[in-house]
């Protein structure tokens, strides 16, 4: 083993007393007899042992003898009581600053070439109010030795510490068992090969029960003894994998810019992102990961669509079980089990009235559908003269030309006018620069005057309105003011006249309840989804209408009246696969309570942006955030679109592992709902720090 090739680890046990301390002084010597000095450090310990009549920090003494080194050194916080650490440390009246154990983290590592991080107890115990030992490691950004035992409960300890691992985006090198083979019997036999099996993880060491007296009598080295395959450690740089895929990288990001035409993307600046555009590369949990292994918080749930996190054990399950049945079958003509189940249970989680679904494959899709099923409903229902579309300024509904036309914003939009249909906007709720001059909050939605004199108008003219109900995402989060939803929704009614939900941003989640209609309890006629269907897996989207309108597409064939609509895959059985097993962790697990929770810590999180400078406005709904930045907040200016403010923070956040995407200069943060507390922290920080190193520039 190259000694140079070692990394440093964090070793975590799968629970309390399986013998982390012992074996990372054996691993400390290990690498030392390799070739490499390498210091253990214990950030925390919690527990006095008494020893010849005296108390003392026995771990951290054990570990500093077995590397050579000063007791200082290997420690930071001690506290007396055995205790968790959090609670240890509150009990000694100290609180456990994490930046203190990342600072002296990067300080020892400028002087030893590996550190062997030991954690306290297992990967999820708490050493703040907010943050576990893996929360530490993840931001520490090393990989992971987890250390277990032999004997009956060990896999089901082991699988569930690897489990936690890479929910946190932590790679694990390996697994070490310690005091093998404990009590002899079938499962001591079967547990080194069951679990490299389950695990997919090599085994880098059995260590026997030790005479640990044979330290204190003939000092640390007669212990030591050799348990370890250092070769077998699963470190990335190492693996022939990592060579293939280093080698795959740079094909990759070459043929990136050679073929590669990204979306709403000026080609030019993506060219020069230096050193080269970000290639993605892996993900778990809410991390990404790119093709040089540095790791990123999916701030914006690559691209408004992760629910559950990336690579959710169930979701993938759902994925491979319909693979092993088919991948795809059409929806013309024939029916396919996952795309019908979905139906009924997307009936039976959406507003009250939508009974039938229309599906497709994007979000501008469903809108077309919504547009296209409004307009021939009327005329198969004896007023054909209803042949107009109401929506909002700063629309955004997609980019095919029938959601362009009903689009409103001006830098997308309007080179496509020549091409569009007329639509009739009305002006929308942007409170911070209110349309009609009104302040917020002390408003009666004037804002919507116009709609209702639009209506008044115009009903006998129009099929539909079309909103993005609460949130108009794309506009840059404009977040509706009470009452707003209700009001559309009520002269939509009184007019006779279609409304159409547009929850393709809004929907599972994002904005609190399930639906964004839920908040003010409207039932639309028609209502799109996409994006968070299938929780960030595969393209699927669906349009839902009432039972009345598809009504009026029955009757014989030779009537016409048929929606003669439908893409290839349309229905596709992998994505309603993955779909249903979203819609069942939304039913069986708190994934929405916990998000509500975590926007409601996401808004504490937001006050520190209150009265910044050239922080003109935050708004939230959910976990849905914009942060409008502004050239001067008295005047509410904004900066040059030269300047490109809005992407020098984002690409700026990168350096602090937080992936953004700005809307002009607003700053979007739409993380995955399961996102933890701590991730929340570190994504609003990231972009802080961005923020305050581009704006301190100006
Ligand atoms: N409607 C809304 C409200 C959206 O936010 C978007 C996408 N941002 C779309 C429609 C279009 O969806 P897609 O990109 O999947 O076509």
């Amino acid at each position: 083993m190259n000694p140079a090739l070692l990394p440093s680890l964090a070793i975590i046990g799968t629970d309390t007393g399986v013998g982390k301390t012992v074996v990372t002084a054996l691993l400390a010597s290990a690498y030392k007899r390799a070739g490499l000095s390498t210091l253990p450090f214990k950030p925390v310990v919690a527990g006095l042992t008494e020893l010849d009549g005296d108390n003392i920090y026995a771990d951290n003494e054990f570990l500093a003898r077995a590397a050579g080194a000063d007791i200082d050194q290997v420690g930071l916080y001690a506290f007396p009581e055995p205790l968790s650490p959090h609670l240890a440390a509150e009990r000694a009246g100290v609180s456990i600053d994490i930046s203190r154990i990342l600072a002296r983290f990067q300080e020892l590592s400028r002087s030893w070439p590996a550190i062997l991080l030991e954690g306290v107890g297992g990967a999820l115990v708490p050493l703040t109010a907010e943050l576990s030992i893996i929360d530490l490691i993840a931001q520490i950004n090393i990989p992971a030795l987890i250390v277990t035992h032999a004997g009956l409960g060990t896999i089901n300890h082991t699988l569930m510490t690897v489990e936690a691992c890479q929910r946190r985006g932590v790679p694990v090198a390996g697994l070490v068992i310690n005091r093998y083979p404990g009590t002899p019997g079938v499962a001591a036999a079967t547990n080194p090969s069951q679990l490299e099996a389950l695990s997919g993880l090599p085994i880098i060491g059995l260590v026997p029960e030790l005479d640990l007296s044979v330290e204190k009598l003939q000092g640390f080295e007669a212990l030591a003894g050799n348990h370890f395959d250092l070769d077998r450690l699963q470190s990335p740089a190492k693996s022939q994998e990592k060579m293939e895929a280093t080698a795959t990288a740079s094909e990759a990001l070459a043929a990136d810019a050679a073929y590669l035409w990204h979306p709403f993307s000026a080609m030019d600046e993506y060219l020069q992102e230096k050193p080269h555009p970000l290639m993605i590369t892996s993900a778990a949990g809410c991390w990404l990961k790119d093709s040089e292994g540095r790791r990123y918080l999916d701030g914006i749930s690559s691209l408004w669509v992760n629910v559950h996190g990336h690579r959710h054990p169930a979701l993938d399950h759902a994925l491979q079980q319909q693979l092993a049945k088919v991948a795809h079958s059409t929806l013309l003509g024939l029916g396919n089990e996952p795309a019908a189940l979905l139906a009924a249970d997307l009936v039976s989680i959406s507003p009250a009235g939508l009974e039938k679904v229309f599906y497709s494959d994007s979000g501008s899709t469903a809108v077309e559908i919504a547009l296209k099923v409004a307009f021939q409903y009327f005329r198969q229902t004896g007023r054909p003269e209803k042949t107009e579309f109401i929506s909002f300024t700063n629309a955004y509904h997609g980019d095919t030309l029938g959601a362009v036309s009903v689009g409103g914003h001006e830098i997308f939009h309007s080179t496509f006018k020549p091409l569009l249909f007329p639509t009739r906007l009305t002006p929308a709720a942007y409170c911070y620069r209110c349309p009609v001059g009104q302040e917020p909050n002390q408003c009666d939605l004037e804002c919507l005057d116009n709609l209702a004199a639009l209506l008044a108008e115009r009903a006998g003219q129009t099929a539909a309105v079309i909103f993005e109900p609460k949130v108009q995402g794309a506009a840059g989060i404009l977040v509706q003011p009470p009452g707003y939803m209700r009001r559309v929704a009520a002269l939509c009614r009184e007019y006779g006249v279609l409304l159409i939900a547009d929850e393709v941003a809004t929907g599972f989640g994002r904005t609190g309840p399930l639906f964004a209609c839920e908040l003010e309890e409207i039932e639309p006629d028609i209502m799109t989804v996409a994006k968070g269907l299938t929780a960030g897996y595969l393209p699927l989207s669906a349009t839902l209408f009432t039972t009345e309108i598809y009504e009026a597409f029955r009757g014989p064939y030779e009537e016409l009246r048929t929606f003669f609509h439908g893409h290839t895959y349309t229905g596709n059985p992998l994505a309603a696969a993955v779909a249903r097993a979203s819609i069942q962790l939304f039913r069986d697990t708190e994934v929405l309570s916990a998000a509500q929770e975590r926007a409601k810590e996401l808004a504490s999180l937001l006050t520190a942006f209150k009265g910044r400078e050239q922080i003109g406005n935050v708004r939230q709904q959910g976990l849905m955030v914009g942060i409008e930045l502004v050239a001067d907040s008295r005047t509410k200016e904004h900066f040059p679109l030269a300047d490109r403010v809005g992407r020098a923070v984002a690409l700026k956040a990168r350096d602090y592992g937080v992936i953004i995407r700005p809307l002009g200069d607003t700053l979007v943060l739409m993380p995955p709902l399961s996102i933890s507390a701590a991730e929340l922290r570190t994504l609003v920080n990231g972009t802080t720090r961005a923020i305050d190193h581009v704006l301190g520039n100006k």
